[in-house]
């Protein structure tokens, strides 16, 4: 039976805090099966909150299994509150630790101290992010049929994931060879997880326009080496970011779900019968893009006057019917709209208009629009322009609901994302 525990933290070392907490759980005889990635949210206040009340948590959930019944699971995870250091302040103060138990398998359980599920879960985003991510097809028992995917559609407000993105190009070979390029992305991996990112995301081979084609062959032996030290550097700890390795050939994905990537972030859209045979035997993360050439090619577009977004969809709606029958898990598809790849300008605008609305067919959705070729018509052509003009274009597809966001600059995307969260969650 799983067991779902919601943990979070607004004061001191957060992440740590969070870990000592699975630790503590798993002393006392929970067996942590997965956990969610950790997201961050305004603290919920109440009028006349203390100033130094407003800390923003770190969330995340343990699906678990147990011995223990539920009041006694209750009791120890007031245990370990009560040792991390949480008091017996007032209820809204800022805590170390915050253990909920959030579902406890299909059981709804109401008596004095405890109710199963947690109350208003399918109204709190940074409960229903880390869900969706772990399960986006679980209902919530006592609540219908809806699933959490299909709550978090009534939000006014959803938490992304942010997948920051790592190119190994060969330039950076050539100069200095992998150790090099280990070192620069060792650097930039930490950067972009301290800040909050969830997913890195690795690729040896550009698709951008004009880009020369790599054999499955060099993409794995410049990807490998960067794969292993990224997989090895993370290994022992319990808070990592989810690997995931940008690659269309089945090859190259097949080796880094066996070297311990977490994803696979396909361009091709999962449409080649090698890679659908792969995503049905795994139970990894598979991002599906639409696409029309690869690699992207201006010249080659959906058709003028033709509806972006309904046209992506039908290719959408086709797929799933494909991968379903093939045997692919739905809830581990997420749906790139990819922008840029076979859209003009105006139509890449309009599938970002409307992303949110692919997440109607039960699907995540991932967006890919960072420093993409069509923002230089209103931002000039640098780096910092470019990051910028991304992260303006983020926070309105924040507020659509897309779930993951691709982006360079991570760091950059955390700190905007919760500027703008923090004045959204009055909305
Ligand atoms: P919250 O988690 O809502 O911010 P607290 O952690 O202070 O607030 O919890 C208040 C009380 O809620 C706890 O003392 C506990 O008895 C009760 N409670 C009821 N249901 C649950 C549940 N499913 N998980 C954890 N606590 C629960
Ligand atoms: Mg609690």
């Amino acid at each position: 039976m799983d067991i779902y525990l919601g943990l979070g933290s607004n004061v001191g070392d957060r992440r740590t805090n969070l870990v000592r907490a699975i630790e503590a759980l798993e002393q006392r005889g929970v067996r942590v099966a997965r956990l969610s990635p950790v997201v961050e949210s305004p603290a919920l206040l109440p009028d006349g909150a203390l100033a130094n009340w407003s800390r923003p948590f770190l969330n995340l959930i343990a699906q678990c299994g147990t011995d223990h019944d539920p009041e006694s699971l209750l009791r120890e995870s007031k245990r370990i509150e009560a040792e991390l250091g949480r008091g017996e302040a007032d209820k809204w103060a800022p805590r170390p630790i915050d253990i909920d138990i959030l579902l406890w398998g299909r059981e709804q359980i109401s008596s004095g101290r405890l109710k199963v599920p947690h109350h208003e879960i399918e109204r709190r985003n940074f409960v229903l992010t880390p869900l969706i991510a772990l399960n986006p097809s679980l209902t919530i028992p006592g609540l219908g049929a809806k699933t959490v995917l299909e709550w978090s559609l009534e939000l006014q407000h959803h938490i992304p994931l942010w997948m920051g993105i790592f190119n190994l190009t060969p330039d950076s070979f050539s100069d200095g060879g992998e150790l090099a390029d280990w070192a620069r992305i060792e650097m930039q991996v930490e950067q972009a997880v301290a800040a909050g990112a969830q997913i890195v995301d690795l690729g040896a081979e550009s698709t951008r326009p004009g880009a020369e084609p790599l054999s499955a062959d060099r993409e794995w032996s410049r990807l490998a080496p960067v794969l292993e030290q990224l997989v090895d550097k993370y290994a022992d700890q319990r808070l990592r970011p989810l690997i995931s390795v940008d690659t269309y050939h089945a090859d190259v994905a097949r080796s880094a779900l066996a070297l311990g990537a977490d994803m696979i972030n396909d361009v091709s859209g999962l449409t080649s019968p090698e890679m659908i045979e792969l995503a049905a035997a795994s139970d990894a993360d598979f991002v599906a893009m639409h696409s029309v050439t690869l690699p992207a090619d201006p010249a080659r577009t959906l058709p003028a006057g033709c509806d972006p977004c309904g046209t992506v969809e039908r290719w959408l709606g086709e797929r799933i019917y494909i991968w379903d029958r093939a045997g692919v898990d739905l809830n581990r598809v997420i749906f790139d709209p990819g922008i840029g790849f076979g859209k003009d300008p105006l139509q890449s605008l309009k599938l970002l208009r409307d992303a949110g609305r692919f997440r109607r067919s039960g699907l995540r959705c991932l967006v890919g629009h960072s420093r993409k070729s069509f923002m230089k018509n209103f931002a000039a052509d640098d780096n910092l322009a470019l990051d910028l003009a991304t992260a303006g274009a983020s926070m309105n597809l924040v507020a659509q609901g897309v779930d993951i966001l691709r982006v360079h600059n991570a760091p950059l995307h955390a700190a905007a994302y919760i500027g703008w969260a923090h004045l959204k969650q009055f909305g």
